[in-house]
């Protein structure tokens, strides 16, 4: 199996590198791409020595090769969609943040290349392109999101007709239990302190807000094909349960196991089999009781504006997830507060109006409006 790992030095990236190591000894990386940080980058292309490496521009080439790393490097736009297309390669791990993650993804299907999805960006934004597409071509999106790779194995054996609902679990993040007051004055090192999980700046700031289980949604009803009523979302503090699925008789299949990512990786990489792996194994004698409560979209707004999103459609995700990338940015340098990444939401919805998405031109003119939006309200 030949490999790219698309944003291999963050979180994903980095977990995926792991699980190659450790469970996977005849996988060959071929393509690594990383972006501000190229000494990970240099440390990974001298352990894995991939053919293809991506990074930003000339500088960052140049900060490379001061590494005497020995490998083609490739820089801009077009040098992304090369290693996402690149002809040895059988699956592409998008584990890029972000809008950027999407001209990679549509690219790799063309190319009939599997996908190991992490980036949900790519199908919040472009889902009623991507997944028709990749059916058309007989290519596989196996989603590493933990929650969707847990409805996949629920649905193992089970006909598409006899799901009666999905039921996406969500941690509630760090502010699960606070009130709307003190939600107000959090600062970004507050939102950064997940309970559970250990992730990449902008999605542990979507887990806060609960935007992260907005765009969750969104990427369930595309990857499962199930319509907003069928995909319930329910906090579950633990996470245990990563996800459940109910079926037509009224049973209902949970995937457990405790929170690590590279299970999900590793399923992903594995084409939804099993493979082996010395992972530490749930203790459930030891574990707390599994809990479970609705989410308060009062204090966590970003979700409903996800499911208004979702209702709409069109450009309307597009331009939703532009403008909450850039907000989080904002909030992370601590120029805006928490609820502003709502209300700035709130306010472009008030003032775009949807188009049909047909093209990656359409998404890429709502993603273009949506900045000037923001750009023009500072
Ligand atoms: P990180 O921020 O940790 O990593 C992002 C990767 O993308 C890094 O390799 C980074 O490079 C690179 N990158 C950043 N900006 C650009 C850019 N403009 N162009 C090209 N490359 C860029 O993110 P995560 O790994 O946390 O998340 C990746 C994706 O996976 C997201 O879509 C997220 O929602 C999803 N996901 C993540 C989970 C997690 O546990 N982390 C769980 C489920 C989904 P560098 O670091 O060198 O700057
Ligand atoms: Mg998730």
């Amino acid at each position: 199996m030949n490999i790219a790992i698309l944003g291999a030095t963050g979180s994903i990236g980095t977990q995926t590198l792991d699980v190659i190591r450790s469970c996977l000894p005849q996988a060959r990386v071929n393509v690594l791409t990383g972006y501000g940080n190229i000494s990970a980058l240099a440390a990974s292309v001298h352990e894995f020595k991939p053919e293809l490496v991506w990074v930003p521009d000339g500088a960052a080439a140049d900060e490379l090769l001061e590494y005497q790393v020995e490998c083609e490097i490739l820089t801009g736009e077009e040098g992304l969609i090369t290693c996402a297309t690149y002809d040895p390669i059988d699956i592409v791990v998008n584990a890029l943040v972000g809008k950027v993650g999407l001209g990679p993804t549509l690219a790799a299907i063309e190319a009939k290349k599997d996908i190991a999805l992490a980036n949900k960006e790519s199908l919040v934004t472009a889902g009623s392109m991507i997944m028709p597409l990749a059916r058309e071509l007989g290519v596989r999106v196996v989603p590493i999101d933990s929650e969707h790779s847990a409805i996949l194995q629920c649905m193992q054996g089970n006909t598409a007709s006899a799901v009666e609902k999905v039921i996406l679990t969500a941690s509630g993040g760090p502010f699960r239990l606070h009130p709307k007051k003190q939600i107000q004055m959090a600062t970004a090192a507050d939102a950064l302190r997940h309970p559970n999980w250990a992730m990449g700046p902008k999605i542990t700031i979507d887990s806060a807000t609960l935007m992260n289980k907005g765009l969750e949604l969104i990427e369930a009803m595309w990857l499962f094909d199930q319509p907003m009523s069928n995909v319930e979302i329910l906090v579950h503090p633990q996470s245990i349960i990563h996800s459940m699925v109910q079926f037509c008789d009224g049973s209902v299949m949970a995937q457990m196991g405790l929170p690590d990512m590279r299970l999900p990786i590793l399923y992903a990489l594995a084409g939804a089999t099993r493979v082996a792996s010395d992972y530490p194994r749930m203790d459930f004698l030891s574990a707390k009781a599994l809990t479970f409560e609705a989410p308060d979209e009062d204090r966590f707004p970003c979700l409903a504006l996800a499911k208004y999103a979702a209702t709409i459609g069109g450009t309307l995700p597009a331009v939703m997830n532009a403008v909450n990338e850039w907000a989080v940015g904002q909030f992370l340098q601590d120029k805006i507060d928490f609820y502003g990444i709502s209300a700035l939401i709130a306010e472009a919805f008030g003032s775009y109006t949807v188009q049909d998405v047909k093209s990656l031109a359409d998404i890429r003119k709502a993603e273009a409006w949506a900045m000037e939006f923001v750009h023009a309200r500072k």
